[in-house]
């Protein structure tokens, strides 16, 4: 059945090893993150498989499809206190920034006599999660140090997601001086301090993370083989773990100017086209249900996207070496959101290759 992802194990490894690997050598624990794939199991195997024994995702369901999992697992996103019951249940820890809510899971893991560890996150200036007012963290930690059923685990900080500000050594400087404040605040030292994301790994490589600063959480570059701040490849990764493969249902010979009185898309854009003479044109049966067209790329380098709407993949294939036919198969190879979608459509069967 088309489509479908060809999901490639062996690489995911093979990228969780290596980059795992780096992080060990800055004295750094990995979280492996799999919310871009819906918190596949087999995936998160294989992060465990390449030795990181942590995993994080965004959301209780997908901590829930991981529950024969050997592993410590982190819900990466301030929990909804509607969920607090199914958050202890399915997650041994979670990141923190609102007291109210540290409240509810302290009572819904005393219901089930369960111990449920908290990270307290830090806002350092992308202004997504966190507090930005660093007394009323340490103030946080006291009160969570004093629960019963919680305990305060470490802090943490995200950056480079809402404003893509990027960490750099003050800011690593900034949280490790930070949880050395709530290690004295509490009396303890505080086992996590957790410095962010992919976007960190660049400062790591260039020993700009400082000693305090103990682990990182990463989806985008054990999956793709790229830290986000320069979106560079990794040396020695794969950037093709996932290839999507898409059917043609239709091949003409076509004008590349559409005709008639020209409107706006969905968007509210008008869109304008540029006159390439008659091109040979596949529409393939996928569309932006099942992927983003701007994070993915024809393995066919003759091939270029025109572009899709909900259902269809508009491509010229004109320039391909290989003679298509309808009903033959197109591949694509996926990046981060266009993995994201196809992991969530449910027309798109997946296939492990190991
Ligand atoms: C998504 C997310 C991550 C992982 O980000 P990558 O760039 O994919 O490594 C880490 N932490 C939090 C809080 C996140 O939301």
């Amino acid at each position: 059945m088309y489509p479908r992802v060809r999901i490639y194990l062996e690489r995911i490894r093979n990228n969780a090893s290596i980059v795992a690997g780096l992080c060990a050598g800055h004295a750094l624990s990995v979280t492996g993150v799999t919310k871009v794939v819906r918190g596949d199991p087999k995936i998160a195997q294989a992060f465990l498989d390449a030795g990181v024994n942590k995993i994080g995702d965004s959301r209780v369901e997908n901590l829930a499809r991981l529950k024969g999992l050997d592993a410590e697992k982190w819900l990466i996103r301030p929990p909804m206190r509607s969920e607090v019951a199914a958050l202890v249940e399915h997650a041994d820890v979670s990141l923190n920034s609102e007291l109210a809510t540290i409240d509810a899971i302290n009572e819904a893991a005393g219901a089930c006599g369960k111990k449920h560890k908290v990270i307290l996150m830090a806002d350092l200036g992308d202004i997504r999660e966190g507090y930005v007012d660093y007394d009323e963290l340490l103030k946080a930690a006291e009160q969570v140090e004093r629960m019963t059923n919680v305990e305060l685990y470490g802090i943490g900080t995200n950056l480079t997601c809402f404003s893509f500000i990027q960490p750099d050594e003050r800011k690593m400087q900034q949280l490790a001086s930070l949880a050395q404040r709530v290690s004295e605040r509490v009396g303890r030292e505080v086992s996590v301090v957790s410095g962010g994301n992919s976007a960190t790994l660049d400062l790591m490589l260039r020993g700009g993370i400082c000693e305090g600063v103990n682990n990182l959480r990463l989806g985008e570059s054990l999956l793709f083989g790229k830290e986000r701040a320069q979106y560079r490849f990794l040396p020695g990764t794969c950037n093709d773990a996932f290839i999507l493969e898409c059917e043609i249902v239709e091949l003409k010979e076509k004008p590349s100017l559409p005709w008639g009185q020209i409107g706006v898309d969905s968007y509210g854009n008008r869109p304008s086209f540029e006159d390439r003479g008659k091109r040979l044109r596949a529409v393939c049966a996928l569309g932006k249900q099942d992927f983003d067209a701007e994070t993915a790329v024809p393995l066919d380098e003759g091939i270029a996207m025109l572009g899709a709407s909900s259902d269809h993949l508009m491509l010229d294939i004109t320039d391909s070496k290989r003679s298509y036919q309808v009903g033959d198969i197109v591949e694509l190879k996926l990046g981060y959101f266009a993995t994201l979608r196809a992991f969530n459509s449910e027309y798109v069967e997946k296939v492990y290759i190991d």
